[in-house]
């Protein structure tokens, strides 16, 4: 048993301890925090990339799902807790991403760690990227498969891991299309090409693209033109889409077993139906409505070109996630506090969670975010590197 008071202790010293703090949320991408008076802050970490979370239509089919069935789905899909719009939700979802079939999920959390150990086992391989998110990460050890982690993006590298450790058994390879802190895009018509030649399968998070990416907002998988090479496309609602739980699409064999196997699904209470009524509301939207997805890439583009006419040379990568690395956690939470101080709130995104020494101020764009409140964001960014 670890002793507590000592870890905490330790974990302040080292500016490593977490901590809650409450936040209203004020409307139109703007909070306040617990305990800082009436003072707005405009949020640069939030994920509701297309700001549906207060889209009237979503809010509209949540509060008739919630009077119609009530608050709760009252039990797990494979007890008396399938509604009809949970399947709707999953036609829509297989559609929206290419598939036969989809899967929900109570969250992206439960369905990494359900899907990934349904899949392989002690005797099978999983060929991970090394910046993959915490529960794709769990999964795999959940699995109990052979983990073989290859360098970041660098397909080379898996090729030579592939040839390496390949063998006779199954064999996954599971990425991100969009890197939840690094903002950057896996090449995936290439790794496509890889898993064919190898004989794996290949799942891929979409958390940060469904929505963001793709002509109908299907994620990068569409916008690449290789959902039929992709075995699972995972993704969560709780993102791009503005509401919560998660998804996984693939063919209908795959769905089917997935049902059967994959423990998260299975032994967990189905979605409540507001949240999935919300959810379906989403998918509906991005696929009907592609100005959201066009204003969002505007902003984007905007923000970056403010930096770098303000003379930032970093690499601002190619999606709404932008990291301005610092370095030390220290020093990172420095920078966020100089930030908050001039009204803009980013995190600081420090280890575990990102690798040691490259903590980092993570900027996520909304279209929330209007042209002013970009540039008010560009200079105050560009006035703490400096520093
Ligand atoms: C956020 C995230 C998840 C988890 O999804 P939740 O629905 O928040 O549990 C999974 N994978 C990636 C890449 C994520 O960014």
């Amino acid at each position: 048993m670890v002793d507590l008071k000592a870890w905490l202790s330790r974990q302040r010293e080292g500016e490593g301890l977490r901590s809650l703090r409450p936040v209203i949320r004020r409307g139109k991408g703007r909070i306040t925090l617990a305990g800082d008076g009436d003072r707005e802050l405009l949020d640069f970490s939030s994920n509701d990339y297309l700001a549906l979370a207060e889209h009237p239509a979503l809010i509209a089919a949540a509060q008739q799902a919630l009077s119609r069935f009530g608050a709760g789905s009252g039990a797990a899909r494979l007890m008396s807790g399938d509604l009809a719009v949970h399947h709707e939700l999953e036609e829509a979802v297989a559609r929206l991403k290419g598939k036969e079939a989809a899967l929900t999920f109570g969250s992206g959390y439960m369905a990494n760690i359900g899907i990934i150990p349904a899949l392989v086992d002690r005797h099978d391989l999983i060929f991970s990227d090394r910046l993959n998110h915490a529960s794709i990460h769990d999964g795999c050890r959940l699995s109990g498969a052979r983990l073989v982690r290859f360098r970041h993006n660098d397909l080379n590298h898996l090729e030579d891991l592939l040839k390496e450790k390949r063998g006779r058994g199954s064999a996954l390879i599971v990425v991100e299309s969009i890197y939840s802190m690094d903002g950057d895009r896996c090449p995936l018509r290439e790794l496509v090409e890889l898993k064919e030649r190898f004989g794996c399968l290949l799942m891929v998070d979409e958390a940060h693209a469904t929505g963001v990416f793709g002509q109908n907002g299907g994620g990068v998988i569409e916008e690449d033109g290789v959902s039929g090479g992709v075995d699972l496309a995972m993704g969560t609602f709780g993102k791009a889409l503005g509401s919560y739980g998660a998804y996984v699409a693939g063919n209908r064999e795959m769905i089917d077993y997935l049902v059967n196997r994959a423990r998260s699904f299975i032994f967990s209470t189905a979605l409540p139906p507001a949240v999935a009524a919300a959810s379906l509301a989403a998918v509906r939207l991005i696929r009907q409505e592609p100005d959201l997805r066009h204003e969002l890439h505007e902003k984007i583009t905007c923000f970056k070109a403010l930096l770098r006419t303000g003379g930032c040379g970093a690499d601002l990568g190619p999606s709404q996630i932008i990291p301005i690395l610092i370095g030390e956690s220290g020093a990172a939470l420095h920078k966020a506090d100089l930030l908050r101080k001039q009204g803009i709130f980013a995190t600081a995104v420090r280890p575990p969670t990102v690798p040691d020494g490259t903590a980092r101020l993570r900027f996520s764009i909304t279209r929330h975010h209007s042209t002013a409140d970009l540039a008010q964001a560009a200079k105050a960014l560009l006035e703490i590197m400096d520093t």
